[in-house]
């Protein structure tokens, strides 16, 4: 018992403590170690006709170990902690974990300039850039304090130097902050991967990363900007500007018009990243962050061939990500229904998936019939899981923003069937629940953003109904531009909600003066009445083949594509779609997958690597001259690179990608008995300008569930039960009562997380409110506030 509560909490925290330490320990130069163990790690090049040259020197070998191993021994713990059925951990722990993330994430003041800058400053924010200023500091200081000794030792000695001690300083003080990078770009490229066990282990969303990855791209930049400017000063000041500047590594091993490049390359991820840019263009903002980043690493390790160092750690991560997507992103996803609705602009699609449990959080589509490479994020609102006879089912609900996801809308009316893919994220622990613990739980909600906290609010539901949920209130509160948008509304949370319980409060905002719609309940969609559309060609909107289709509403029913040859060979076959398959096979095929990245990795970085033995032994057989071996240093570079990642990605790929592809298509083909659930009926509604949606849940499990879809009824939103008195909550005008509505929390509860979800404007509301009300709680007593953002645009 007590090794099931504390093993998997001590496999954790040796994880983060290895981490830390180790790579601390080498970021700032202090970890020392011995020359001969160094030496020892050299792996000699075989084609060296005797001569003292290695294939892989031993201080690579040492970089190698150091930065790379904490990632991979962290990743192999917390994959090792997944494996153990934890029991939950007593009652002291969790609390003082509790006070802890309570620390970490209170809010410095001036709040509102933080928020100006950015999503606010918490304890935790502040840390990690002390972190990262100490770091770089003693990193530089270090650096420059023992080049300054030298100095002073070899002038005390009376050695003549080229140059004045300061021009020479200023030459150290910009090399170094080029080096500077060791730390820098290590950690800039850590917070990319949609999955990774530093999400697990941090506890950190999506969101919270890529904040901290913006954060450290500009930090990169100005260090950058250091290095290559005072470069050019001191260039400039020794009269070699323009010979420095344009050689293309013949001077030294070091390519200068290269680094130039480069960092033209880093101006470019710069500027497109900026929010005016990204907000307007997010397709360019993509494409230019991906030619950038490329040109930015290649041309990087071009200027300094050993720029792999900063790069690989953080890349190995995304590569496992990458990977481990790839596994799902090449099937099409088989849609167990579509619901169209125009006067909320909200497209309801539901995916079949293949998952024994729910999956959760983030799923990304491609339609591939739209663009070939935009992935785009979406929330999955409602799940179920599949069973062997049937597949589970992925509810997203898709909001009109702009032209992809309306020319999602506009395909899946003329074609329901079209393709699309999806990958969903590793999920090897169960989901990060911020609210565990506090009293109480205000949810602050706009418009689709709902979507990012209806599982959460169903989870809490669910758990009251089983008497396994500590909170005691929760208060929801969601303004919607068209009220129709509250038809997204799960049905258990509704039911809940209008039971009368006092302990699940639902109040709705409509922000746009229209007046409210008043919509009917389409009898037709329920998911009990569905009709197998198999074998049936499409029925013609309001043809009189189902009653339900009056008016201007239409449920259409249309034939799935034919299934493939059950001869033909599984990845010559024209791809049909199929449940969404697992996004991995479990946390031993995830170790395997991380142990041939990075194995592969290595050895595509040496095989690249090997041009520069080649030509040392070369030069030391006296074969060539040592220019030569100077300008083989940007090729050696570019291609270590190169090999780096055609082979890091490409063995685990070829070894452990594809079987599982093979596999899976092959399992699923027609006629074959499988556990592979079989792909359900497809099925299209559309609805007219005057009708609303039924809520469906999609599931064809579902047709047993006690709760009825939503309706809208003379300015209410309404669960239909069958009596007289229908369970209905008003909808008011205007803007929710942000501060009012938490402030009364506060004075019933001690603790209240705040779940925000929503655009930018009413999350700096909720910011504001949860300051201001923390900053008053000694005077007015009232309960602490933690917030929590759950979703936002990028
Ligand atoms: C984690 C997350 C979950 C989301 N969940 C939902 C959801 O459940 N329902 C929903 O309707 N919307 C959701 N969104 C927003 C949705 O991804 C965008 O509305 C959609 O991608 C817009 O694409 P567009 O070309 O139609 O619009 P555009 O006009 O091109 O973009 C509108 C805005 O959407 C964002 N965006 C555009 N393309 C992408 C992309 N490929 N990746 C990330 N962001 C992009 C940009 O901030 C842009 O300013 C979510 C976004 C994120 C980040």
């Amino acid at each position: 018992m007590a090794l099931r509560i504390w093993t998997p909490i001590a496999l954790q925290c040796s994880a983060s403590a290895a981490l830390i330490a180790m790579c601390v320990g080498l970021l700032t130069r202090w970890l020392k170690v011995p020359t001969a163990w160094t030496a020892a790690l050299a792996v000699p090049y075989t084609y060296g006709k005797g001569q003292n040259v290695a294939a892989w020197t031993g201080a690579n070998s040492q970089r190698t170990i150091l930065l790379w191993g904490p990632l991979l021994l962290g990743a192999l713990a917390m994959l090792a902690s997944a494996c153990i059925r934890a029991e939950p951990a007593p009652q002291w722990w969790r609390r003082s974990m509790l006070k802890v993330r309570r620390s970490l994430q209170y809010q410095l003041g001036p709040s509102k300039i933080w928020l100006r800058l950015t999503d606010g400053l918490s304890v935790l924010d502040l840390m990690l850039f002390c972190a990262l200023f100490a770091l770089n500091v003693a990193y530089f200081a270090r650096a420059l304090v023992l080049e300054s000794n030298d100095l002073d030792a070899s002038i005390a000695k009376g050695e003549v130097q080229e140059q004045s001690k300061s021009m020479l300083m200023l030459k150290e003080a910009s090399t170094q902050f080029g080096q500077l990078m060791f730390i820098d770009l290590w950690l800039l490229f850590l917070p990319i991967p949609r999955s990774s066990f530093l999400k697990d282990l941090t506890g950190l969303d999506q969101q919270a990363m890529i904040r901290y990855h913006k954060f450290l791209g500009l930090w990169c930049f100005w260090v950058l900007a250091l290095h290559g400017g005072m470069f050019y000063i001191y260039w400039g000041v020794s009269h070699e500007f323009w010979v420095e500047w344009k050689d293309w590594g013949t001077l030294d091993s070091i390519n200068n018009l290269a680094g130039t490049l480069s960092f033209l390359c880093m101006c470019g991820l710069v500027l497109t990243a900026r929010e005016s840019f990204r907000r307007k263009s997010y397709e360019w903002f993509y494409r230019f962050h991906l030619v950038c980043f490329l040109g930015f690493m290649v041309l990087a390790c071009m200027h300094y061939s050993g720029s792999w160092r900063y790069f690989t750690p953080g890349l190995l991560l995304w590569g496992v990500d990458l990977l481990q997507r790839a596994s799902t992103s090449s099937a099409n996803v088989a849609i167990h229904s579509v619901h169209l609705d125009e006067e909320k602009d909200v497209t309801t699609l539901v995916l079949q998936h293949a998952r024994p449990g729910c999956p959760l959080g983030d799923i990304h589509l491609l339609v591939p019939a739209i663009s070939r490479w935009a992935w785009h994020p979406f929330t999955i609102a409602a799940s179920t899981p599949a069973q062997p006879s049937a597949p589970g089912t992925l509810t997203l609900h898709v909001k009109n923003e702009g032209t992809w996801t309306k020319r999602l809308a506009d395909l899946l009316l003329a074609r329901p069937d079209a393709a699309i893919r999806a990958t969903l994220p590793q999920q090897v622990f169960p989901p990060h629940e911020p609210w565990t613990g506090d009293e109480a739980v205000a949810v602050v909600v706009g418009g689709i953003g709902v979507t990012a906290v209806m599982l959460s609010l169903r989870r809490m539901v669910e758990r009251r109904a089983a008497g396994a949920l500590a909170t005691r209130r929760v208060a929801v509160l969601w303004a919607a531009r068209h009220a129709s948008e509250f038809l997204t509304l799960d049905a258990a949370v509704a039911a809940a909600a209008m039971s009368g319980d006092p302990w699940l409060t639902l109040e709705l905002f409509q922000t746009q003066p229209s007046p409210v719609q008043e919509c009917k309940l389409e009898a037709g969609l329920e998911s009990g009445s569905r009709v197998s559309s198999l074998g049936k060609g499409l029925s013609k909107a309001g043809d009189g083949d189902d009653d339900s289709t009056e008016g201007s509403g239409a449920l259409q029913q249309r034939t799935p594509p034919a299934p493939p040859k059950s001869g033909a060979w599984p990845l010559a076959r024209p791809r049909a779609p199929r449940p969404l398959a697992p996004a991995h096979m479990g946390p031993l095929y995830l170790a395997a997958l991380h142990i041939l990245t990075f194995f592969g990795g290595f050895v595509g970085l040496m095989l690249g690597w090997s041009w520069l033995p080649e030509a040392q032994t070369a030069l030391a057989t006296k074969q060539v001259t040592k220019p030569f071996v100077t300008t083989i240093s940007w090729r050696a570079g570019s291609l270590g690179i190169t090999g780096f990642c055609v082979v890091g990605l490409g063995l685990p790929y070829i070894l452990l990608v594809a079987p599982m592809m093979l596999w899976r298509s092959w399992a699923s083909r027609p006629g074959r008995r499988s556990d592979t659930p079989r792909m359900q009926d497809l099925e299209l509604t559309v609805l007219g300008p005057r009708r609303s949606l039924s809520h469906d849940m999609g599931s064809p499990h579902e047709a047993a569930t006690p709760f009825q879809p939503c309706l809208l009824e003379g300015g209410k939103l309404v669960v239909p039960n069958g009596k007289a008195s229908q369970l209905s909550v008003d909808i008011l005008p205007g803007r929710p009562p942000i501060l009012a509505a938490l402030s009364a929390l506060g004075a019933a509860h001690e603790s209240v997380s705040v779940l925000v979800s929503g655009p930018d404007g009413m999350f700096r509301s909720v910011f504001q409110a949860v300051a201001e009300l923390n900053r008053g709680r000694p005077k007015s007593g009232s309960g602490y506030f933690s917030l929590h953002k759950q979703a936002g645009v990028l």
